[in-house]
């Protein structure tokens, strides 16, 4: 089914945009493909549209979305913080694409909070807290960049979408989806893949940059992470996997090379919930993934403070790699599939 937008809030949009706009785009930390393709392709057609728009993410994205057109001009704060500073609090409106909850952007939460520019959110996370003028917050979806194409249509602006805009919505719709192996039974989301590939997305292109463009390390890494540092939890179905900065150093981690993995261990068929225990240099970041009810994000939050999507959920912790591992075990000794 098409999104029912409410009249008022496409109103309030068009009337917005109805001159031009210095626009900031943000994405969430250590964006995905979602929050990297629907920013990109809302950007380009911000452009299209005669408004100047800016991408800002708190830290880097993954090589995997570097072929995306637009990426290389994105602001990642952490390496311009003054620019990324800048481009907030110059602009007239601020739009918050998937993610519903200011702390997801970490160091510019303050800076969004504090500005006085129209807040926008597109998204489809569970629980909007309430800090935007305008939300259009879908949890039913599988993908902000759905979100965002069914807004581009009802806006009237599917004519404006180029090709590029076009590949990085496409983008997060496959990547949010599993290359729509879950969330993925909507027939409306092969309605508007029908569309972008009228718009001339090469999908097996799409596919294949961000699948089949590994390093050696990163495939070694994986096989590595695989065999010898992931614990099984049988009588709790459960897998926990531990990344640490040494396994990084000896196979020349780079941004993003674990992602996805965590969805690896769920091809077994013993295993329901799925852990990635991931060190930082500060901190230590946990992803989790389930096949089934058993609803991760219930569990991130309860234990941890995060939060996410029934089956893809995510938490920060400030502690070691080994103090998380004992936390994470304890709260799976307590709640589990
Ligand atoms: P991932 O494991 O791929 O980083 O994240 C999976 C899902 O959980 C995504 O929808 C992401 O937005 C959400 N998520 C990841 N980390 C966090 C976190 O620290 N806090 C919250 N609230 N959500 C997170
Ligand atoms: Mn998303």
């Amino acid at each position: 089914m098409k999104i029912d937008f409410a009249k008022e809030d496409l109103t309030k949009l068009q009337d917005f945009l109805s001159v031009p706009r210095r626009i900031t785009l943000l994405g969430h930390v250590s964006p995905d493909g979602d929050a990297v393709g629907s920013t990109l392709g809302f950007t380009s057609l911000l452009g299209t549209l005669g408004h100047s728009a800016t991408v800002v993410y708190p830290t880097a994205y993954s090589d995997s979305f570097v072929f995306l057109p637009g990426a290389s001009e994105a602001l990642i704060a952490k390496n311009k913080p003054e620019e990324a500073l800048r481009a907030i609090r110059e602009a007239e409106g601020l739009f918050c694409l998937d993610f519903n909850e200011t702390k997801r952007v970490e160091q510019l939460a303050a800076p969004l909070e504090e500005s006085e520019a129209l807040k926008l959110l597109i998204d489809h996370h569970p629980y909007p807290s309430d800090f935007a003028d305008l939300s259009f917050s879908y949890p039913d979806r599988s993908s902000t960049c759905l979100i965002v194409y069914e807004l581009i249509r009802a806006m009237g602006w599917r004519d404006r979408l180029s090709t590029e805009a076009a590949t990085a919505i496409y983008t997060g719709m496959m990547t949010d989806t599993g290359n729509f192996a879950y969330n993925s039974e909507d027939p409306e989301i092969y309605q508007v893949i029908s569309e972008l590939l009228e718009l001339g997305v090469r999908k097996d292109a799409v596919y294949d940059a961000i699948n089949r463009s590994f390093t050696i390390d990163k495939l070694r890494l994986t096989a590595h992470l695989m065999a010898d540092k992931l614990t099984f939890f049988p009588q709790y179905k459960t897998a926990i996997i531990t990344l640490s900065m040494a396994d990084k150093g000896k196979y020349n981690y780079q941004t993003g090379d674990v992602e996805g993995l965590v969805n690896d261990p769920l091809a077994a068929k013993e295993i329901e919930f799925s852990i990635l225990i991931h060190e930082m240099p500060k901190y230590t970041k946990i992803s989790m993934r389930s096949k089934g009810s058993f609803a991760v994000n219930d569990f991130a939050s309860k234990f941890f403070n995060g939060g996410g999507h029934t089956n893809a959920a995510g938490a920060e912790v400030c502690d070691t790699l080994s103090n998380t591992y004992k936390l994470v075990e304890t709260a799976v000794r307590i709640l589990h599939p």
